[in-house]
């Protein structure tokens, strides 16, 4: 666990005790800090009422705290937590802040940030993987389901590689990443943020906290991202800028777990990552050959009859959905769930490689609607069915 004497005799109020919340309490009170806490499910607060007081912050005085520290899950534009801690006077911070905050007391160590709409967990667990192959000492941590608080702090010049969703970069004021990479913005979570620039300004955030001398990667031509770039270009202040949207590298078809033109985003992103951070080529070759990949993302689940069968459901939008079709060529395609918007035009250019749709779930109907001129489709509504078609 990452402790701090930075919080020490402080005190915090802390909304929302699910994983990241657990490990920011048992961080601040290993450090000393005077904790109150709460959850709306009360199994949650009663774990947690040895370490902490209980009580409803939107009920309490919270005069002199420190912070406010919620849960990346708690909607800051909707809910009134926002409002008590403007009238109280004190900041409301994330996990991720807390993180930033400890590093002064940590030993000589790097950050690396990656954040985008799509990418984020493959990217940050290849540059993972790039690093520990390469022998230097790595940390995973953030938005990939490993809170960074209970993550356990590395010896010297150990490198922290942290996913960060905009609702964690949200949280965030003071993380200065020593490499810092933007994969791609495209609409998504528009329920968060009051339309789709202030999502894409939530992101850019990031590079706001940057210092100077420390590395910015922009991977996609995508209009947000490359504004993002622009944006930093223009203000001069952070010397090393690297756009790798129109970067070219030889040899995906010898990485398994790196299919698909938004693989290779990835690989290429990360590529400059682990180059800012001093890794040679000879070192990231063999480590993307050699990568796993993560379960639910272009997972290759089995090989039955000339059949790969591959399990890419945590594409849940569009624009990760498309580049997947464009992996391989004669897919059948299950596809349905939720619908995130009206339209699925990111996937349409890989149409070509779809020899039929099988849709399922809330959504099949529209989506069996938007796909009739471009190929067969089968109405399944559960997943079962389709699998059996
Ligand atoms: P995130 O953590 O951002 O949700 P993941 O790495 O978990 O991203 O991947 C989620 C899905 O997005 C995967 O199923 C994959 O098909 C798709 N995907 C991965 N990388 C990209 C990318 N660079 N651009 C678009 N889609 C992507």
């Amino acid at each position: 666990m990452i402790v701090s004497s930075a919080f020490s005799g402080k005190r915090y109020a802390i909304l929302g005790l699910a994983r990241s919340g657990m490990a920011v309490l048992e961080s601040l009170h290993a450090s000393g800090a005077e904790l109150l806490a709460w959850d709306n499910r009360e199994e949650l607060r009663e774990s947690v009422a040895d370490k902490a007081r209980i009580a409803d912050p939107l009920e309490s005085d919270l005069t002199g705290f420190e912070a406010i520290v919620v849960s990346p899950g708690v909607p800051l534009n909707s809910h009134p937590i926002a409002q008590k801690a403007a009238a109280s006077g004190v900041p409301i911070i994330g996990d991720i802040e807390l993180f930033a905050q400890a590093r002064s007391a940590l030993p000589p160590h790097r950050v690396v940030g990656i954040t985008g709409t799509n990418g984020k967990s493959t990217t940050t667990a290849l540059v993972h993987h790039i690093l520990e192959r390469s022998g230097l000492p790595a940390v995973m941590g953030g938005n990939i389901g490993l809170p960074i608080l209970s993550q356990k702090p590395m010896a010297e010049d150990g490198v922290y590689v942290l996913e960060l969703s905009s609702y964690q970069i949200d949280l965030t004021r003071s993380l200065d990443c020593d490499v810092a990479l933007l994969l791609n913005i495209s609409p998504d979570h528009l329920d968060r943020y009051s339309g789709f620039d202030a999502y894409a300004a939530s992101k850019a955030r990031l590079f706001d906290m940057l210092g100077s001398n420390h590395h910015a990667i922009f991977a996609s031509a995508d209009e947000k991202t490359q504004l993002a770039l622009h944006g930093l270009r223009d203000l001069g202040r952070v010397e090393n800028i690297v756009d790798t949207s129109s970067v070219a590298i030889a040899g995906q078809s010898d990485w398994p777990s790196l299919q698909g033109p938004h693989n290779l985003q990835n690989a290429i992103a990360a590529i400059a990552t682990v180059e800012a951070l001093g890794i040679s080529e000879d070192q990231w070759r063999p480590a993307l050959e050699s990568f796993q990949g993560l379960s639910h993302r272009m997972e290759r689940i089995a090989e039955s009859n000339g059949v790969l069968f591959v399990n890419d459901s945590k594409a849940t939008n569009p624009a990760s959905t498309g580049p997947a079709l464009g992996a391989y060529p004669k897919i059948h395609w299950i596809v349905g769930g939720l619908p995130k918007s009206d339209d699925l035009i990111e996937c349409e250019p890989f149409y070509k490689n779809v020899v039929s749709a099988y849709t399922i779930g809330e959504a099949g109907p529209l989506f069996g609607k938007l796909l009739a001129d471009h190929m067969p489709v089968i109405s399944c509504e559960m997943m079962l069915t389709a699998v059996q078609r």
